[in-house]
């Protein structure tokens, strides 16, 4: 007997879903290899006491101001700043901060603001799907 239509699309959907959750596991893998690459903040930036990130991030839609959170990076934590979409569905997206932080601190400046946009794909494709605002504060020791 033939496989009816329904199950066939059945099965094909249950394997999406599948590869979906394997994508997302291997992500989380991949992000955790990430910051545990990029060292410690006390390690690879000695001068900085401290690193306050603001954030507000958008979604186009409605309502589009979706949260604020404010992060604060002390030495101890990794000099990891790619901070996750929102959109969980989104694939390679999210928002990198390091470039900024690196130029900051090699130019030992205090405060910078701007705008930055995703560029995962999410489903239906929206190319405007996410933005964040930001506001980063970095506080470095007396030499
Ligand atoms: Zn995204």
């Amino acid at each position: 007997m033939r496989g009816s239509p329904f199950i066939r699309r059945g099965s094909l959907n249950s394997k999406d879903a599948m590869a979906h959750k394997q994508n997302y596991v291997e992500r989380i893998e991949r992000n955790r290899q990430l910051k545990l690459e990029a060292g410690l903040i006390s390690e690879r930036f000695p001068d900085v006491s401290d690193i306050i990130v603001q954030m507000t991030y958008y979604q186009n839609a409605a309502n589009p101001v979706l949260m604020s959170r404010t992060i604060h990076f002390w030495p101890s934590r990794h000099a990891y700043f790619n901070m996750d979409c929102m959109r969980k569905e989104c694939l390679d997206g999210g928002f990198d901060l390091t470039p900024v932080i690196i130029q900051m601190i090699k130019h030992r400046k205090k405060l910078a603001e701007g705008k930055l946009r995703c560029a995962g794909s999410v489903t239906p494709p929206a190319a405007d799907h996410a933005n964040i605002s930001y506001k980063i504060s970095i506080t470095y020791k007396k030499k």
